[in-house]
């Protein structure tokens, strides 16, 4: 057993990284926010966020203020704009060995994903992927609860030795973000990037614009969708509503899409502004891909998954409310 990186004790803090999305916080940030307030508790640990960001503004500032945690570190560097993994995992770990928390809670957004495991690695400690639930045992170690073999079983994690204890989170935050008053510190400093890669990445500011574009609405359809010609509807029900069509896996089992186009643990994720759900059941996999504002879901069943968790549940046929939306669309 090599010993750890950045040791810790009892009292080490937890850190939240926070992502920056236009002049507010991430909602998966917010989320994991949440979950640390909760997780710090009857605990002494300080509650820190950190942020990296090519501008820091005073809408993020008063957000942040009001987060509930004690401080948060904001690195502003020019290259952090876009997200390249070299520079941001530059000045993250260069932050975590001098600030060395105990635990560390990202967001489950694209970015993060690739962030989180590539800090892991530097600090030779590990990481659990897409837990719905952390919390202290009694030992104070991490528990980090998540769905694992396809969603069929609930795995709980503990990282025993090495540190810190590293845990993406996904979901939406089930509550809006607790504000206190304005009491979190903020410290802004400039970001030291020793070695730049963003020159060399010019195209991604392009490439960035055009996915987030992109999947600023998603309508999703599921089995529920009866024939592969009634696909049509539905493509022409997303260019109405300047939605990016996708589907649940059932639809690229029947050959209708490519694995492109799926939602879900074994397709793509999507951090859609809104999602519209169509004849979709809402299985574990398939939500496992969905890190959406705001959902909408279309079905039969009032009782299905997705309606549960839906911000508007839409108990009825999925063609019904096709034709009414090109109606009035
Ligand atoms: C390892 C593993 C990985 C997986 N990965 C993924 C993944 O990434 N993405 C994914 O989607 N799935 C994935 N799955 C499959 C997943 O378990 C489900 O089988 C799949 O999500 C079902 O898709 P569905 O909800 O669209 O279809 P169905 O289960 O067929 O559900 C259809 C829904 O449509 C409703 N409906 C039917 N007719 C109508 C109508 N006329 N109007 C309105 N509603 C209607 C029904 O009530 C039902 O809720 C995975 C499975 C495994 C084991």
């Amino acid at each position: 057993m090599c010993s750890p990186v950045v040791p810790d004790s009892a009292d080490s803090p937890i850190l939240v990284f926070l992502e920056p999305l236009g002049q507010d916080i991430h909602p998966a940030s917010r989320n994991a926010i949440n979950t640390a307030l909760g997780l710090a508790g009857d605990t002494k640990r300080e509650l820190c966020g950190v942020l990296l960001t090519a501008a820091f503004g005073a809408g993020q500032s008063a957000v942040l203020e009001r987060s509930g945690l004690t401080a948060v570190y904001v690195f502003v560097n020019s290259l952090l704009g876009n997200f390249v993994l070299e520079e941001h995992l530059e000045v993250l770990l260069a932050f975590v060995k001098e600030k060395k928390p105990g635990v560390i809670l990202f967001g489950a957004t694209p970015e993060s994903r690739a962030l989180a495991p590539a800090l892991a690695a530097r600090l030779k400690t590990g990481v659990t992927a897409d837990c719905t639930k952390v919390a202290f045992r009694e030992d104070g170690l991490l528990l980090q609860t998540r769905p694992a073999f396809g969603g069929d079983v609930t795995a709980e994690i503990i990282t025993p030795w090495a540190r810190p204890q590293i845990a993406t989170l996904r979901g939406l935050a089930p509550e809006l973000p607790r504000r206190g008053p304005a009491g979190s510190k903020i410290i802004v400093n400039s970001a030291k990037i020793v070695n730049p890669r963003a020159q060399k990445a010019e195209w991604l500011d392009r490439v960035t614009e055009a996915a987030e574009n992109a999947a600023s609405n998603v309508l999703a359809i599921g089995g529920g969708v009866r024939r592969q010609e009634d696909v049509e509807i539905f493509r022409r029900l997303a260019g109405r509503l300047k939605a990016e069509l996708m589907c649940s896996r059932a639809l690229v089992e029947r050959g209708w899409f490519t694995r492109q186009s799926q939602i879900g643990l074994s397709g793509r994720g999507v951090r859609a502004e809104a999602l519209l759900a169509m004849g979709v059941s809402g299985s574990v996999q398939f939500m496992a891909g969905v890190m959406s504002g705001r959902i909408c879901a279309v079905n039969l069943d009032k009782d299905a998954p997705i309606m549960l968790k839906a911000d508007v549940p839409i108990a009825g046929d999925l063609y019904a409310v096709a034709d009414a939306l090109l109606r009035c669309v």
